[in-house]
């Protein structure tokens, strides 16, 4: 199978080597709620700032390719979660980039799957792809509905928005680090929301994550672009009205 089939040019540029390659991982599978927003919002802010974008969208009948830069994976239902974690299990092609320090951004059940393991339909455990040491099983309830999170102080990211539904818990090896702490809402179940370790971010975060979140964006971009120039406030003026909306939003609903 052609590794480059379903591989588009995002803008006028042609491919090259300073392009930032974007690999959207089985949207045929893992994208719940606009988590597509997350590639778009990637290549939009890549582009203001002046980069040349590449985008892979890989369905799950394709071999993932080695050579992003981020790989992004989006949430998804219990069975189509099953389904991705073995196919990306058989195929390598994800752990292999994230080996060679890719940065992987996933989302919910994306978030879940590059970890050890996750819980099955019944609760049984499923193997993950290991990528962070993370378990995640089915906790006692549903976490639905807005969350508010506040970002690890060593990663200058904004208070984080978004929005929630997963049946996951999940605990955190020795290595891994919490990217927020939990303000309104359920995240990994102890008080804290999402994970990461080295170049490896999960979130339980929709919005999706990086349309409400563009420092979160700006976060994954310089750690392949270096540091990125401000954006002309002109063009923030949609996502800070969407961030003050949803953060107020969400204010007044308990935890
Ligand atoms: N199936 C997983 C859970 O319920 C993930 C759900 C999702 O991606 N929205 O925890």
């Amino acid at each position: 199978m052609d590794e480059r089939r379903g591989r588009h040019e995002a803008g006028p540029a042609q491919r090259g080597p300073s392009a930032v390659r974007l690999v959207w991982v089985y949207p045929d599978l893992l994208s719940t709620y606009g988590d597509r927003g997350n590639l778009l919002v990637l290549a939009r802010r890549a582009r203001l700032r002046g980069l040349r974008v590449e985008i892979a969208e890989v369905n799950s009948d394709q071999p993932v390719p080695v050579d992003g830069d981020i790989y992004l994976l989006g949430g998804g239902e219990d069975l189509p979660q099953i389904l991705a974690a073995r196919r990306l299990a058989t195929g390598g092609g994800l752990a292999a980039a994230a080996d060679r320090g890719a940065v992987v951004f996933a989302v919910c059940a994306g978030y879940q799957i590059i970890g050890t393991e996750f819980g099955g339909v019944e609760g049984e455990p499923v193997p993950g792809l290991g990528l962070i040491d993370i378990r995640s099983g089915r906790g006692e309830r549903r976490g639905v509905g807005e969350i508010i999170a506040d970002v690890d102080p060593a990663l200058g990211v904004d208070r984080l928005t978004g929005f929630e539904n997963h049946q996951g818990v999940t605990r955190r090896g020795p290595d891994v680090k919490p990217l927020a702490t939990v303000v309104t809402g359920v995240g990994n179940g102890d008080g804290t929301e999402g994970s990461y370790s080295g170049r490896i971010v999960g979130t339980y975060l929709h919005g999706p994550a990086l349309v409400r979140n563009p420092g979160l964006a700006d976060m994954l971009l310089s750690w392949v672009a270096g540091p990125l120039p401000a954006v002309d406030p002109r063009q923030e003026d949609l996502v800070s009205k969407l961030r003050a909306d949803r953060l107020a939003a969400a204010a007044g609903v308990p935890s």
